[in-house]
């Protein structure tokens, strides 16, 4: 089944609507997230004009919109540059003055001729006790309905105004298709949700300030579908995992015991109750889809070295996939020494492998030499075969997403999956993001580590702050230094790194810079220097990779700290910390602060706890970007708002186990439109996995 075809209006691109051409169809793309006239349908209102308030001149009150039919009297066109260009105009009650500044003034004579009856609609101001409206909107008497409505206002972008995404919304809003309905028919009823077609049409008419408001039934529908589309998503993956038949591994324990008896520490109880909770998992005929959450430096590494080595003992092959070259090949080194050591031959696999030295690393793979596969997505492309794959650890640290579990289908029969995350996501976002996968949690560090002391440093201190870093690094410390980037101006932020550098270079010598413009491979040169030792400061955009471990690492230097999200700061604060030694991070501020700015802030200072700095940061922004899920790789709703439609979450998931028990396949009525409705959230991937069978 491809896309149905009463989605195909939907799927146009944005230039097939009125007033969007090739040259305005770039800002409208970035402004709605999209190229397509569904994208635009999903850009929703966040006021409304009342424009249906039609007083007689004489009544007009100040400072509100108004509509009214008038007659032109006269014109005065500006008399000098910069005064601008009046017309005169009346009904029965009275008169007033339109203004235009800057007119041209053919234009102003063509839609206000003397004499004629116009519709003019605008916020009605008193100059001098004269009525007047600036730049009214104009309309001719036939085209009235245009003027006397409500306008719905929306957010807007630099080159794209509230009139053209009117015009543009209402060609989209007329490719709008009545469509099978996909909800169970009792809780629509229920909730009082409309169609979809009509619900969507609301939300572009907004009549009341309620009807903005996401707890709307309007707007709650459309939530709903959106949310319903994810749940039916990760429910489908999941059964389709469960169906495929999976394989009991249980090894007898001889490698396991070698890595323990060589670990120079004692597992917490949270690895030790993790790996039990795993090896049942992998125990069983089931296949494993298992999540372990743990914040960073939680040790995730071993519990998955654990399980691979599981996996192993049986006669498997065990796959740890990385999101970037860097962490593979971090993960590549912290392996190597237990896997060396327990005799399990491992290769190493990324993008970076080439030709003939690929195609003997792959060869291995596919005739079983190598036991452990470590890599990035390069282990899960085509042309990749698996003498025997057990076990895949997916280390996602927030970057990959369902897709890429669902890549993993193909590579083995039974294989089991263990994904890793150290973002501390809360419940709900869990459910978004995994679905009802069975999760692990380490949520006990390692004994022995000291807290990290964590101080607010404003901007002017700096110097000071330098020297101070410069006593530590005598003292043998490594230090991070981070510039942040603002997304708007790349070139800017880039030259406030390299300026960074120059002085801290000045006075430190072994200083080392890494920045997003510069090739993976001289990218991860620098941070190998720093991880050896040759650099002692490394100086970095916020490209420093999530999973890098530099024990040797103590300080961690953060310039406009404000400017971050406090989870991206409590991941990058859990690059230092992870060695034996006292650390510290400095948080450098650009003041003076706001007081939500201070809080913040002051709660890095109170806290490691991953968890509480997230739940933090959500109260304290009220929405919005949630955890920075920007950077996160979670994913994105359009339509909901997780911070209000909570329980619509809970209520999608029920409904997609519900569905899939019944009706895998989606093949009554209902599940023929609930493919709609994953056609509609583009979620190809699902509806190829349930045509695969
Ligand atoms: P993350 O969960 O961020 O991936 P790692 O697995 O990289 O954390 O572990 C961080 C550091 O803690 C590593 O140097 C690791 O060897 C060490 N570590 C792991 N488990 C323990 C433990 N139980 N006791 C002491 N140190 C540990
Ligand atoms: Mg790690």
């Amino acid at each position: 089944m491809s896309r149905p075809f009463e989605l195909d209006a939907l799927f146009r691109p944005l230039t097939a609507l009125p007033g969007v051409g090739p040259k305005n169809a770039k800002l409208f793309e970035k402004l709605i997230g999209g190229p397509k006239i569904l994208d635009l349908l999903f850009h929703l209102p966040v006021d409304f004009v009342d424009r249906r308030f039609s007083p007689p001149i004489s009544d007009a009150p100040n400072g509100r919109i108004a509509t009214m039919e008038v007659s032109v009297v006269s014109h005065a066109p500006n008399a000098r540059k910069g005064m601008p260009y009046r017309v005169k105009v009346r009904d029965d009650s009275g008169t007033m003055t339109l203004v235009f500044f800057h007119a041209n003034n053919a234009w102003v004579e063509k839609q206000l001729p003397d004499r004629e009856t116009r519709i003019i609609s605008g916020k009605v101001e008193y100059y001098q006790g004269n009525a007047q409206i600036v730049h009214p909107d104009i309309a001719t008497v036939a085209d009235r309905e245009t003027l006397e409505s409500i306008e719905p206002i929306y957010p807007l972008t630099a080159g794209v105004t509230n009139k053209t995404v009117r015009k543009a919304m209402d060609g989209a809003l007329d490719c709008v298709p009545k469509l099978g309905e996909w909800l169970e028919p009792t809780y629509k009823a229920r909730e009082k949700w409309h169609d979809w077609h009509e619900a969507i049409e609301a939300v572009h008419l907004p009549e009341s300030e309620s009807e903005l408001l996401p707890e709307h039934r309007f707007r709650q529908r459309i939530a709903y579908d959106e949310l319903l589309a994810n749940q039916l998503t990760l429910a489908l993956v999941r059964h389709r995992q469960r169906r495929i038949d999976g394989r009991s591994y249980k090894g007898d324990g001889r490698l396991r015991d070698k890595l323990r008896a060589l670990l120079p520490f004692d597992l917490t109880g949270a690895q030790e109750k993790s790996l039990g909770e795993i090896d049942a998992d992998m125990g069983e005929d089931a296949k494993m889809l298992r999540l372990l959450q743990g914040d960073v430096g939680a040790g995730k590494t071993v519990v998955a070295a654990m399980a691979m080595l599981n996996a192993v003992e049986t006669g498997a092959q065990a796959a740890i996939m990385a999101p970037t070259e860097i962490l593979a090949r971090q993960h590549a080194e912290s392996l190597k020494p237990w896997l060396d050591a327990c005799g399990v031959r491992f290769v190493t696999l990324t993008g970076r492998d080439k030709g003939a030295g690929r195609e003997v690393i792959l060869d291995q793979i596919r005739n079983g030499a190598a036991q452990v596969i470590i890599g990035t997505h390069a282990i899960f492309q085509d042309g990749v075969d698996f003498a025997d794959l057990g076990l895949a650890v997916i280390d996602e640290q927030h970057r990959f997403g369902v897709h890429q579990r669902l890549m993993l289908s193909g590579k083995g029969r039974g294989t089991d999956v263990l994904v890793m995350t150290a973002t501390p996501i809360p419940r709900t976002l869990t459910l978004t993001a995994y679905g009802d996968m069975d999760v692990s949690k380490l949520d006990e560090k390692p004994a022995g580590r000291k807290p990290i002391e964590t101080l607010l440093v404003s901007n002017d201190k700096l110097d000071s702050m330098i020297d101070g870093v410069g006593r530590k690094i005598k003292d043998g410390s490594r230090v991070y230094w981070v510039c942040p980037l603002v997304e708007d101006s790349e070139i800017l932020d880039l030259a406030a790194a390299e300026e960074r550098y120059d002085i801290l270079k000045e006075h430190f010598g072994k200083v080392g810079l890494v920045h997003g413009r510069m090739k993976p491979a001289e990218k991860d040169e620098v941070m190998q220097r720093f991880a050896a030792g040759e650099l002692n400061i490394l100086v970095a955009t916020t490209v420093i990779e999530v999973g890098v471990n530099v024990p040797e690492a103590t300080v961690m230097v953060i310039e406009h700290a404000e400017r971050f999200g406090l989870s991206q700061l409590h991941q990058l604060r859990g690059r230092v910390g992870r060695g034996g030694e006292q650390s510290y991070c400095f948080l450098v501020y650009a003041g003076p602060l706001g007081a939500t700015a201070k809080e913040r802030l002051s709660i890095m200072r109170e806290t490691e706890d991953g968890f509480l700095i997230a739940e933090k940061d959500l109260e304290l922004r009220g929405g919005g970007d949630i955890l920075g899920v920007k950077q996160s790789g979670l994913p994105r709703f359009r339509l909901a708002d997780l911070n209000v439609h909570g329980e619509l979450l809970a209520a999608a998931r029920d409904d997609a186990q519900l569905i899939i028990s019944r009706d895998p396949d989606l093949e009554s009525d209902r599940g023929k439109a609930l493919k709609v409705l994953l056609y509609l959230f583009e979620r190809d991937q699902a509806i190829q996995y349930l045509r695969s069978g």
